[in-house]
């Protein structure tokens, strides 16, 4: 007897095949069978001829803080989400220890959302996180073990420094975190050099752990961002995902994605095991200091603050930010009207969420550089941002790279939040299958399904097939719907008729059950 028999439904296996009509037994938490099934079931599914797919894998989140607050996983359950991986960008919340912790946590606050405990390993944030509606596996962040290690201060790591960073990362690989993260972008890591990064990386070297990526750059300078990062898989012979592959500002734009597909296609048939992602929107969100010039950031936020503050800093960034191309300069690419501060605490800069900075000047009479660092000092440096940055027709580029895959990018800032966070999945069927035809169905559950799971040995889930996991997700492509908007984004999505992590009805008819079946692998 089967715990649950899902019939007259139309499966996805994940593989990329088209769909085949049949049904699915699930027993004890996995698929027990697939095809034309007679055996008796506790209970049973008409499927009503929707669509049966592996739960959706989500491989670039950052609700590293967020899993641990009491009601986590509805905008996940209803984008069919039942596996999710934290800890990406160089930036993970585990593992956290030693004299620069607060520090460290200050800085995550406006991605992974405000934790005021620290986890100095993996086991103890998996028995914090104890059981969750879904999935989710972490990253070793290798800007949070460089900051822990020695804070966010510039230059060369010493010996001690480096060897304490290559046992903290042995420790939490063998704790059970799935791969690594780099921040490149982000203060401390965006202070080393390529080499300085080789040595810190050296225990990854042929370990067949993927290495993901939030590169030096994505605006002039991302090709070159890429040529480093493929040195860096040669050297190490290690997996290497290039995290949310973009050109940022106009005059990138439908140059640069072009030139990096095209190199990468060329890297993997060198024999390097090189892939990219995308989020399907033509925004970001992150912290709103990644605006300014990096070097800024060398004393930790505190010393950010200080220097916003300090007329001849003001005059010194100012210049940078004017003409600088040799940093991810925002400003310079995108303009002041593309850039929204969000997670804005002080009563004077409430009214301002949501809004961009070329509005805030405007409605304070300032100039636009006056405005973002008065914003930013009088803030703490804690803001962060919803940046319009991207092209769609990169976008859709990126999708139809056969070595893509898709993600959400979700950051849980404490003020607006982008709206990927409650509809990237969605989207993906909504708007780049059924409006535009960019993929076919079977590939773009492929690339959030199978591919993704075998990308982090997650082998027994993103599949349709008797012994894998019974993670999956019941769906009309007709129906689903991402409800968010830029100005009213926290709105769960629509469509996801049932959800099934480890077998256990998670979604049952559009509501959730509220089950915990999940658990931090
Ligand atoms: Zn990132």
């Amino acid at each position: 007897m089967f715990d649950h028999l899902i019939q007259n439904v139309q499966i996805l296996d994940g593989s990329s095949a088209p769909a085949f009509s049949g049904s699915v037994a699930l027993a004890g938490g996995t698929i027990a069978a697939v095809g034309h099934i007679s055996a008796p079931a506790a209970h049973t599914v008409d499927g009503g001829g929707r669509y049966l797919a592996p739960g959706f894998i989500d491989i670039h989140r950052h609700a590293d803080a967020a899993l641990l607050s009491p009601g986590f996983g509805q905008a996940e359950l209803a984008q069919g989400l039942t596996t999710i991986i934290n800890g990406n960008c160089g930036v993970s919340l585990v593992p956290v220890d030693g004299p620069h912790q607060a520090a460290v946590l200050d800085y995550l606050a406006p991605i992974t959302g405000r934790c005021d405990r620290v986890f100095p390993t993996l086991g103890d944030y998996r028995a914090a996180a104890g059981a969750l509606p879904l999935h989710a596996g972490m990253l070793v962040g290798m800007g949070t073990l460089r900051a822990c290690a020695a804070g966010f201060r510039d230059g060369a790591l010493t010996e001690e420094e480096c060897r304490a960073i290559h046992a903290a990362l042995e420790r939490a690989l063998a704790d059970g975190a799935l791969g690594v993260s780099l921040g490149l972008g982000y203060a401390p890591e965006c202070f080393y050099t390529t080499e300085q990064l080789l040595q810190v990386l050296a225990p990854l070297r042929r370990s067949g752990r993927v290495i993901t990526v939030h590169m030096r750059q994505e605006g002039d300078g991302v090709t070159e961002a890429l040529e480093e990062m493929l040195a860096v898989a040669r050297a190490l012979e290690t997996p290497v995902e290039i995290s949310h592959l973009k050109a940022i500002g106009k005059r990138n734009w439908r140059r640069a994605v072009p030139e990096m597909l095209a190199r990468i296609a060329q890297a993997r048939e060198e024999g390097l095991d090189v892939m990219c992602d995308v989020y399907p929107y033509p925004a970001g969100s992150t912290q709103l200091i990644h605006v300014l010039p990096p070097e800024f950031q060398a004393g930790g936020l505190s010393a950010l603050t200080a220097a916003l503050r300090d007329p001849e800093d003001r005059a010194r960034m100012r210049r940078r930010m004017e003409t600088g191309t040799d940093f991810e300069n925002i400003v310079l690419l995108a303009g002041f009207e593309n850039i929204l501060a969000a997670s804005l605490r002080r009563p004077e800069n409430v009214p301002f969420e949501g809004c961009s900075i070329a509005a805030i000047a405007a409605a304070q009479g300032k100039d636009p550089y006056d405005a973002l660092f008065d914003l930013l000092a009088a803030e703490d440096c804690g803001p962060s941002m919803i940046d319009f940055i991207a092209d769609e027709a990169d976008i859709e580029a990126i999708l139809r790279a056969p070595f893509s895959g898709v993600i959400s990018d979700a950051t849980y800032p404490a003020g607006l939040p982008h709206p990927r966070v409650y509809g990237a999945f969605p989207r993906l069927l909504e708007t780049y299958v059924r409006q535009r035809g960019v993929l076919a169905l079977p590939e773009a559950v492929h690339k959030i399904t199978r591919q993704p799971a075998d990308r982090f040995g997650l082998t027994k889930k993103g599949r349709i097939q008797p012994g894998a996991d019974a993670d999956l997700c019941l769906f009309g492509l007709e129906r689903v719907r991402e409800r968010g908007t830029w100005s009213q984004p926290d709105q769960l999505a629509e469509g996801m008729d049932w959800v099934f992590t480890a077998g256990v009805p998670v979604v049952q008819e559009g509501q959730s059950t509220g089950l915990r079946p999940g658990r931090v692998l």
